[in-house]
């Protein structure tokens, strides 16, 4: 039975879409078959992962508004055992035009639930905001991974974001749990990575992952060659520390 995990925060440039990318390319590294979910009008993990937008004809839009069926929209990557469900543009106009459908806040469940026989994992990459298709993901999820950026500021936003999980716990998806919070972008040589970390560890306990991830140049840059690091510069610290990531996932069953 394949696992769905939303990657989430309301908050932008956190590393929600360099997690969701790079995550999903380690567990293909580990043998597992994944699907990465672009559930983000940005449409950042299809670009990032090798999708000319401009090829997409339908997307995750046509499944949320138009009830297609993903598995026909589904797309391979260049990387084998990765394939994504793409996000285009269009998608910007669904959080409108759903508010007024049947069962607006599950539309994606209904969707991926028949996949899970045929992936490993499905990673949903979600939008900076906490609108219906953050909604769509919390509910189609088993868990919910939370980036938090290492920079003053970092648990703001965080206590939202935690209604809305217990919220969608309440209403939608009562078995969604926290997978973990990951700390990104921490630069070493401040003191203030360190405090975050330690602010960070002192409110999530336990559900904060072993694994920190750095800045590192290649994870800025791969994006832009249409690849993960994992691919894009395997020997790169980037993709050490998101197979750790992978390994700590997989660990967590
Ligand atoms: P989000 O999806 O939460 O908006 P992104 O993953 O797009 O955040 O990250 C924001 C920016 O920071 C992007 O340009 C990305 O390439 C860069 N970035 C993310 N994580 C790292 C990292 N660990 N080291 C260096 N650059 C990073
Ligand atoms: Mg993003």
């Amino acid at each position: 039975m394949g696992k769905i995990v939303a990657i989430a925060n309301q908050k932008g440039g956190v590393g929600k879409t360099t997690t969701a990318v790079n995550l999903s390319a380690s567990l293909v590294q580990e043998g597992k078959k994944v699907l990465l979910v672009d559930i983000d009008p940005q449409g950042n993990t299809t670009s990032g992962i090798g999708i000319n937008k401009g090829d997409v004809d339908e997307c995750i839009y046509n499944v949320l508004v138009e009830s297609r069926d993903a598995e026909e929209l589904i797309l391979p990557t260049p990387m084998e055992g990765l394939s994504i469900l793409p996000s285009t543009i269009q998608l910007a106009g669904a959080e409108i035009e759903l508010v007024s459908t049947i069962s607006r806040e599950i539309r994606l469940k209904q969707a991926l639930d028949p996949l899970r026989d045929t992936y490993d994992y499905m990673i949903i990459d979600c939008p900076p905001s906490l609108g219906l298709l953050t909604l769509n993901s919390l509910s189609a999820a088993d868990s919910v991974l939370i980036p938090v950026q290492c920079e003053y500021y970092a648990m703001e936003g965080l206590s939202q974001l935690l209604n809305t999980v217990r919220l969608v716990q309440k209403h939608l998806n009562h078995d969604l749990y926290i997978e973990g919070v990951l700390l990104t972008m921490l630069d070493a040589r401040t003191n203030l990575g360190i405090q975050v970390i330690d602010e960070v560890k002192k409110y999530f306990k336990e559900k904060v992952f072993e694994t920190i991830i750095p800045r590192n140049v290649r994870l800025g840059e791969a994006p832009s060659h249409g690849e993960s690091v994992v691919t894009y510069d395997p020997r790169s610290r980037g993709a050490q520390v998101y197979a750790d990531l992978a390994k700590e996932v997989i660990s967590h069953g």
